[in-house]
Order: structure tokens, then sequence, then C-alpha cells
């Protein structure tokens, strides 16, 4: 056994870091206290859980001191790397100096940070919101768009999630419509995705996204009073199962929304700040302006923040309530975001996205090639997924399958997510600053564990 815990299967690459020595409790006990005394809902990956108590960069340390690659980080929550040395720094100083106080009085953080996100955001969308979670933001956009335009009916999209609020349940695909079916209805509708791999539509992913955009034109007319208070998106679905269709789907959809009276609200919790390559924003790889804009996760680096921003006039609509957020907009979040958006331009890390995440990509669709578990690639930049399935033709989910992978790339030091309803979505987001070498080592590691689960690592049968 080497300082790094038992010998990786496949060579990592180096890393200069070392974990200090862990001497609190065991996994065991950890697990143990976690059932006894948290939240039972509360999920954890891997036959046998994994404890993590440190983090640099790209990297995950387990209590053993083992380094594992993370690809997933947190689902997106570390942006430009765990404990990133600059990040840290700015928050720790101003941990020091101030922790916390009330918008009630002044502090120059948070306009500081709203004046740098609108620099960001295409013209007119320059005012900012901000709040704890995801969660928060988006119930805060939805009451936006409701107190606006007067109308109450919000339109998202099937497989898409947007977190665990409580005034917008029925957006919250993955938690409603998925696991405990619930009659739709009610002012939140839930239109076609127009995912081309699994749309109930056939054709060009063109043609699903024009048909898509028809089946939501019929919801409207017959779900809706005729007018929508809003159209939600994620630009590529996260939780959903990284999925996006084609470009032409977000133009379309949004058009139909604003001729409906409706405000496009973009979910840019996961693939904004660069993490799509080719843009700083996902709605921008479709030459849409949303009028509002969420973001969440990455935004922090892993400290507690999200935001809605929008235009002025739709901003205002809020004053008729009162808007109050106890830690919304506190200086050490704010120093938090501050440093995140340095450390993106910095350090090039959207630039970084683009060809690195370019790289594992057409690395992963050569993987396609060789095994027939691999039905599918997709995505942009490190925001990438992966779709097993059990026969190429009939696209039976292979959902345990997924799991054995998971389970065959921890034991080589590789951390990957899962998604999609069937959960059969390899989930591919790194923190923005993988090098090349640590995406040739992940194939190297995918490479092993589709040939070690085709070989039958795998249960044949799916679970019940
Ligand atoms: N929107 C998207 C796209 C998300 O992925 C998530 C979280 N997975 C949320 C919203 C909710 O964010 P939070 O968990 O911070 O409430």
């Amino acid at each position: 056994m080497s300082a790094e815990g038992p010998s990786p299967l496949l060579p990592m690459p180096a890393c200069a870091h070392r974990p200090r020595r862990y001497s609190g409790p065991s996994a065991k006990e950890v697990l143990e206290a976690r059932r006894h005394y948290c939240n039972p809902a509360l999920l954890t990956y891997y036959e046998k859980p994994l404890m993590i108590v440190e983090g640099h960069m790209q990297y995950l340390f387990d209590e053993r001191g083992r380094r594992y690659l993370d690809f997933f980080a947190g689902i997106v929550t570390v942006s430009c790397g765990h404990c990133h040395p600059r990040i840290v720094e700015k928050i720790a100083a101003q941990t020091e100096t101030l922790q916390h106080t009330t918008t009630i009085y002044l502090h120059p953080n948070m306009p500081l940070f709203a004046e740098r996100l609108a620099a960001k955001m295409p013209d007119g969308l320059d005012v900012t919101y901000f709040v704890n979670s995801g969660s928060e933001a988006i119930d805060l956009a939805i009451l936006m768009a409701r107190l606006y335009t007067g109308s109450a009916d919000v339109i998202a999209l099937r497989g898409g999630y947007h977190g665990g609020g409580s005034a917008t349940p029925r957006a919250l695909t993955a938690h409603s419509t998925w696991k405990y079916p619930i009659a739709e209805g009610g002012p939140m509708h839930h239109t076609f995705s127009p995912d081309p791999y699994r749309s109930p539509f056939s054709g060009s992913p063109e043609e699903i996204a024009r048909k898509s955009v028809e089946e939501m034109a019929d919801l409207i007319r017959h779900a809706t009073p005729g007018r929508v208070a809003a159209f939600i998106a994620e630009p590529i679905t996260g939780v959903g199962g990284v999925t996006s269709g084609s470009p032409e789907y977000l133009p379309l959809a949004y058009d139909l929304a604003r001729r409906h009276g409706g405000l496009c609200i973009a979910d840019e919790v996961q693939t904004g700040f660069g993490r799509t390559g080719e843009s700083y924003w996902g709605f921008e790889n479709s030459g849409v302006v949303p009028d509002m804009v969420v973001t969440a996760k990455g935004i922090g680096n892993g400290v507690a923040l999200a935001a809605v921003t929008t235009k002025r006039e739709i901003a205002e609509a809020l004053t008729e309530r009162l808007h109050f957020n106890t830690f919304g907009g506190n200086p050490v979040a704010m120093a938090a975001g501050l440093a995140v958006l340095d450390v993106i331009d910095r350090e090039g890390l959207q630039e970084n996205c683009r060809v690195v995440g370019g790289f594992l990509k057409r690395g992963l669709a050569e993987l396609q090639e060789r095994h027939p578990l691999v039905g599918d690639v997709r995505g942009m930049g490190l925001m990438l997924g992966v779709e097993l399935v059990r026969d190429r033709e009939t696209k039976e989910p292979a959902g345990p399958e997924t799991a054995a992978v998971l389970e065959e790339c921890r034991k080589s030091g590789l951390l990957l997510g899962k998604s999609g309803f069937f959960g059969n979505v390899l989930r591919i987001k790194p923190p923005m600053c993988i090098t090349k070498e640590d995406a040739e080592f992940a194939l190297s590691v995918l490479d092993r564990a589709f040939g070690a689960v085709e070989g039958g690592v795998a249960p044949k049968k799916r679970e019940k």
C-alpha cells in the first residue's frame, strides 16, 4: 500500500498535494451516526459508501488518504477546483473581517458582485437577487414571473430538474412526476423534452425540436387559459440525463412562450460559468436571450450561494412584496462569488472546458465504437453524459450495469455521477480545471470498466 492507500489499478496523473492525516471517526461510525440521527431520505453512492475528508482542485481524498479524480464535483458545485487557494484566501479574509450583516446596512460586496455578474450577462439583464440555494432561486424566479405577468401557469420540461422548493413543487419533475406520479395540471405543466435519443417523436434532432414545440403549443392551448407566466428549462438537463436536443429548440420554445405572455427562465445552475466551453452561459449555445437567469452551485465553488438575474422592470415586480433573505447576499458568499468570477477568467477555465471537454467527448465516442454498452455520448464542454443500454436497437436502459460501472471506476480512483430517469446515464462534470492527462486517465478507466461490465460484472437481470 502506498501513502495514497491501495495502488490504483491504472496509473493516475501525478499530484503534489499530500492530504493531512485523518484522525476522526471511521466511515462505519459516520454511516451509523448518519443512519441514526440524520435525514433518512439521504442516499449514498456505491455498495460501500465512500467517505471523503479532503479536497484539492480536481482531487478528493478519503479517510485513508486515497486519492480520487473527481469527475462529479458534487454535481458541479465546485467549478474552479476543490479548496481553490485563491478562493479560500478571499473567503478566509472576509470571514476574519465580517461574516454576516443584514442587507438593511450597506456592504460593498453585494453590489460589487451584482455588477460583475451583470457584466457577464446579455445587455438588459443587470439586476440580481441573491439567495442561498438553487431551489430558492427557482422559487423566486417563478414568483417574480407570476407577479410580473399576472398569469399563473408555468411550463417546464419533462425530465427537467429545478430543485426542491415548496412554492413550485410541480416544477420538480425529479421529485414529483418521476418518482411519485401525481396528476399533471394546475399551474405547472410539463412539456416533452427535445432529447433526440428518447423522444417519443421521430426524425432528425431539428424535426424532434419542432415537434416538441408543437406539442408545447398544444399543451398551452388545452391546459392553460392561453396565457402563461413562464417557460423554464435547463439548456442541458443535469439530473435528467445530460440531454439538450437541437439548438433550434430553445428559440422556438422561447418564441412560443412569449407569444402567450410568458417570461423565459434559463436554469443555468449546472450549465453556467463557462462549463459548456463554447459560451459562458448555456443559453448562448442556442442563440437565445432569457428574461431571467438562475444560477447556483458553481457560482460559489462550494459556498451556499444562488442568484436570479433579470431585467429591472421584472425585478421591480417583487417590490409589491417584501423580499428579505437573511443570508442572501452576505459578504462571505459574495467574496466567494467575486473570487470565482476572477479565477474562471484568469485561469481560462471556459477555454479549458472547451479544449479538454472536446478531447474527452471524442475519446468517449471512440469508446462507444468499441463498447456495445455505450448507447449515446452527448453534452458539451465539461458537461458530458454517456447513456448505457443493454441493446442499442431497443435502447433498453442498463441501470444495474451503470451502477456496476460506477463501482469499477471507483476501484480505479475515478468518481462519476449517474442520472436520467432510468439511472443509466453516466454524468461527467468535473471541476473545470482538469487537464488532458486527467481526461486520458478517465478514458482508460472507463474503457476498463465498460469491458469488465460487458464481461459479466453487472447482474444480467434488472434489480427489483
Ligand atoms: N436547478 C438545477 C438545474 C439543479 O441541478 C439543481 C440541483 N441539482 C437545482 C436547480 C436546485 O439547486 P439546490 O440543490 O441548490 O437547491
